[in-house]
């Protein structure tokens, strides 16, 4: 049985969505969640699902959220952030069901100083539940990995009291993404700062499984979000499955991986250990990081030149793929794209049909959607319709 036995194509949410993260736990494979930014960008992810047979999440980050709505309007108070993310959500409605696979959109990072961002969206999937019966958005992610925990944890549950009345998914995180590089113990897989506690996990599970089932949580274990320089962190996806029994054991539960897992960072991970980490419950990983941007622009860019980020590995993804078919079709076509009349075939050749855009940015949709069918093989995610 696939997941079109179980659910309807198009945008899923609530039981629908708690229906495929089920599936993808029970049959090991995890679904990637590919950062847009545009209508291009968003049809090709939905291309590249449907071409194999696969369900798909595609999420919006705070700054392409804005880029969504223009880069003329301003973003005071999160507003373009907001239009954009729910002008985003409403497209994907409206198109996703002609490609004929399960949708789950979702809005990436949101760190505390960006909660306006949240709160306008969530406002929205109320109003969209009032007359639908259903959020707008399947899910949302507040990424409070910086608070202390406990306040990371009670935001977190005043958001999931509410997203729960309205059948909304919570993404939370926690485990360390600060600059710091003072304590850092290299040996220990233990260091509390660079991998998420057991206790820590048993403390957001108990809070919030009092509330709903539907939350993920996107733990640290070495998929450092923060400034860490390469090979001080080991990468230990096996510490998910100490969490899983964790949870089970504390709270007598039947069910042997409880927690839904989410993998930040991880594209640049080699297949075994994506494999560990799906083997323990990982639903979701995040293939492109808008959000990476977003974070370089806000410390001025000065880590880049010192650090390195292992969030940096997502970079060459989805971004680089699309640009890498436009930059080969000019490459190609050069000749061709000088001026709109005149070229190597003759000085009064027109030379429309080569720089229409549907024509360059076809070419960048075409590599993009290689890289997310390889991102979907990568986690098993293929033919499971
Ligand atoms: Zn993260």
């Amino acid at each position: 049985m696939g997941i079109l036995d179980l659910v309807p194509a198009g945008v899923i949410t609530g039981h629908n969505l708690r229906k495929v993260l089920n599936y993808a736990k029970e049959h090991k494979f995890a679904i990637p969640a590919v950062n847009c930014t545009s209508t291009s960008t968003i049809n090709a992810v939905l291309e590249a699902a449907r071409d194999i047979k696969s369900p798909i999440i595609i999420q919006f980050s705070n700054g392409g959220s804005a880029y969504f709505a223009g880069k003329g309007l301003s973003n005071a108070g999160e507003k373009a952030s907001i239009l954009g993310a729910i002008a985003g959500a409403y497209y994907i409605r409206r198109v996703a069901p002609a490609y004929g696979i399960p949708v789950i959109v979702h809005s990436d990072h949101c760190a505390k100083k960006l909660l306006p961002w949240f709160d306008g969206m969530l406002a929205e999937d109320e109003a969209y539940f009032t007359q639908h019966g259903e959020p707008l958005f399947s899910s949302h992610m507040l990424d409070l990995s910086e608070e202390p925990k406990e306040e990371n944890i009670a935001i977190c549950l005043k958001y999931l009291n509410r997203m729960a009345k309205i059948d909304c998914l919570l993404e939370m995180e926690i485990g360390i993404t600060g600059g710091e590089e003072d304590g850092v113990n290299n040996e220990s897989v233990d260091n509390a700062s660079l991998y998420t506690q057991p206790e820590d996990i048993l403390d957001i599970y108990r809070a919030f499984s009092g509330v709903t089932d539907l939350f993920t949580i996107a733990a640290a274990f070495g998929n450092v979000h923060g400034v860490y320089k390469v090979g001080n962190v080991q990468l230990h996806p096996e510490l998910l499955g100490k969490h899983q029994a964790h949870v089970q054991k504390h709270l007598g539960l039947k069910d042997d991986k409880p927690v839904y897992f989410v993998f930040h960072g991880g594209s640049g991970s080699s297949p075994g250990e994506i494999a560990t980490a799906v083997s323990h419950g990982v639903i979701k990983m995040n293939v492109d990081t808008g959000w990476f941007h977003d974070l370089i622009c806000d410390f001025g860019g000065h880590f880049a030149l010192i650090l390195i980020f292992r969030h940096f590995l997502d970079i060459k993804d989805t971004q680089w793929a699309y640009w890498l078919g436009i930059k080969e079709y000019y490459e190609k076509k050069k000749g061709y794209l000088q001026a709109q009349v005149g070229n190597p075939d003759g000085d009064d050749k027109p030379n429309k049909k080569h720089y229409d855009p549907r024509v360059f940015i076809r070419e960048g949709e075409k590599t993009m959607i290689k890289r997310v069918q390889e991102a979907c093989k990568d986690l098993g995610n293929v033919g499971t319709l």
